[in-house]
């Protein structure tokens, strides 16, 4: 049996020149736990040409969902910016990943980091009520270059506090923090400064990091990463994998070329 499933383009939002997303169907045999990411791509001269991805959809529901750069010499996404509806995509069947709460020890607050793309995985770690049963606060920060990369702000700020599911769970419990570094906007700096300093706490009323109390997932370029875990691990906090839940878990939203 193949390991990959054929899925169809349901649509596709381009939010800039080099952000784009888009639905699929959804193969009901294809499982994967909030945060994961899977291999996606397209047939390329008789041959699959796949990319990770992280799921951005919700693991209920009945349509796949991603988030993804456009790279304009990329192998993949320099065609994949050109999907439409009803394009057939390639997807594995199998999903993994380090960005699952099940690799960390309980806790008082989650702290989501994402930059860029990086916010995928959050994207289906907000959607999930167990999250908000492990964890009194959701903190969910998204840094990006500019204003109009700051994607899904308005699903998230909009629609989520109004879902039907999982409204009051949000309302009560999810704090957005969106900083860009390039435009004017009311949050600005890169996360790690800003967690640093301490402007981040100040600003959303909570005590700054401490291992004992506060869980951290981390997504973005391998800068971010590097950055994250240097001061996380200078706070005393302890990486966690799988089979050894810990106090923050971190990937790559990219390798570097
Ligand atoms: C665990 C994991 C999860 C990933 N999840 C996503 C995702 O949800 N969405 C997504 O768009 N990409 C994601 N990626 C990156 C993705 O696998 C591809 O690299 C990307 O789609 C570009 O593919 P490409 O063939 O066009 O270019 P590639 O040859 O793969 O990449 C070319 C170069 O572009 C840059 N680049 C690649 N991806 C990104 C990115 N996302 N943001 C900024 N710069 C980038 C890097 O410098 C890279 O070396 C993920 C990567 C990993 C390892």
């Amino acid at each position: 049996m193949s390991n990959f499933n054929q899925e169809s383009v349901l649509s596709v939002h381009h939010w800039t020149d080099n952000l784009f997303s888009f639905t699929t169907t959804r193969n009901p045999s294809f499982r994967f736990r909030s945060g994961e990411f899977t291999m996606i791509g397209l047939e390329v001269e008789h041959r699959p040409l796949l990319r990770a991805y992280s799921v951005a959809s919700a693991h209920y529901e009945d349509r796949l969902e991603f988030f993804s750069i456009k790279v304009p010499d990329g192998p993949l996404t320099s065609r994949l910016q050109h999907l439409k509806e009803g394009d057939e995509i390639i997807v594995s069947r199998k999903a993994t990943g380090t960005l699952v709460i099940d690799n960390l020890e309980d806790g008082r607050n989650l702290y989501l980091i994402g930059t860029g793309t990086g916010l995928a995985p959050f994207l289906s770690v907000i959607k999930d009520p167990e999250v908000y049963e492990r964890f009194e606060k959701v903190v969910l920060l998204h840094g990006c270059r500019r204003v109009a990369e700051l994607a899904y702000g308005e699903m998230i700020t909009e629609k989520l506090p109004n879902d039907e599911l999982l409204g009051e769970l949000v309302r009560r419990q999810l704090i957005y923090y969106p900083t860009v570094t390039r435009d004017p906007f009311r949050n600005r700096g890169r996360i790690t400064d800003l967690i640093m300093s301490g402007k981040l706490f100040a600003d959303i009323d909570l005590p700054d990091l401490e291992p004992q109390h506060d869980r951290v997932m981390i997504c973005g370029s391998p800068a971010l990463v590097r950055d994250s875990r240097e001061l996380l691990v200078g706070k005393g906090f302890v990486e966690g994998n799988h089979g050894e839940p810990a106090q923050f878990v971190v990937e790559k939203a990219f390798a570097e070329r």
